[in-house]
């Protein structure tokens, strides 16, 4: 399909980059994108994949939109308070890009439902703020053969990687670095830990980008590498992320 008119003129600035043109828009047109979690990661994160012109986004979360979330998420203006968050979002990127389809999922991802949603994407994107679903995440887009990129947030850092070992060594996945959850008390959720919102904006953004590049193919991704982002000294670090192979996902045993 050609592009139209008003999409030459909608995405000008993506056309006239050589690493992008009509051939990478349209690769973007075409991309099915899951996001888990409409929240602080979710919000810069939809926003930018509706505005690029990612041609289908899902999106996956179970809550309802709160008074103390807008101080972060972005995507969700007061006058929705009370909405479901994924019918929120919904309405926030038709009023970006009207040429998105949204795929609304209000529910929380479980092992009876999270491996057939993952597999009718090309892509997931981890914007969910419990080990639980991170875990499970890992270990479906591994089993299903689907590249994830995910972020992590603290008060005042984040983290980011892209994990595709389902492509074989040298991609790790994420129990390569770190193997079991840690025991629910000790970590904090962002629901209830302190957070300062931008934070939630730069790795979000950061994770738009990352999957942006893995749809069109361009640069270096952030497999085998986690980027990490200390908002306090306002400084970025990246280390090497090595596969096990005795992982207990992605090993050979
Ligand atoms: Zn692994």
């Amino acid at each position: 399909m050609p592009l139209t008119d008003a999409q030459f003129e909608r995405y000008a600035r993506h056309l006239i980059l050589d690493e992008v043109g009509e051939a990478g828009q349209e690769k973007l047109m075409a991309a099915r994108v899951l996001v888990v979690g409409a929240g602080g990661l979710g919000s810069p994160l939809l926003l930018y994949l509706a505005a690029a012109g990612v041609g289908t986004l899902g999106v996956v979360d179970d809550d309802t939109v709160d008074l103390s979330n807008l101080q972060r998420q972005i995507i969700h203006p007061t006058a929705r308070i009370g909405a479901l968050k994924v019918e929120s979002a919904a309405a926030a990127i038709a009023a970006i890009n009207p040429e998105v389809r949204v795929e609304t999922h209000a529910l929380r991802l479980g092992t009876t439902n999270a491996a057939d949603l993952i597999a009718d994407y090309d892509l997931v994107a981890d914007g969910s703020d419990n080990f639980a679903t991170r875990y499970l995440l890992n270990d479906l887009c591994y089993a299903v053969g689907r590249p994830l990129v995910a972020a992590a947030l603290s008060p005042f850092d984040g983290q980011l990687a892209t994990f595709k070992a389902h492509l074989g060594p040298p991609h790790p996945c994420y129990r390569c670095l770190f193997r079991d959850p840690p025991p629910p008390d000790l970590v904090p959720r962002c629901e209830t830990a302190g957070i300062l919102g931008a934070v939630a904006g730069v790795i979000g953004t950061l994770q738009a980008t990352e999957v942006l590049k893995e749809i069109l193919g361009l640069g270096e991704g952030l497999s085998g590498s986690l980027l990490m982002y200390d908002a306090l000294r306002a400084s970025f670090h990246k280390i090497k992320l090595p596969r096990d192979p005795d992982c207990p996902t992605c090993g050979t045993g």
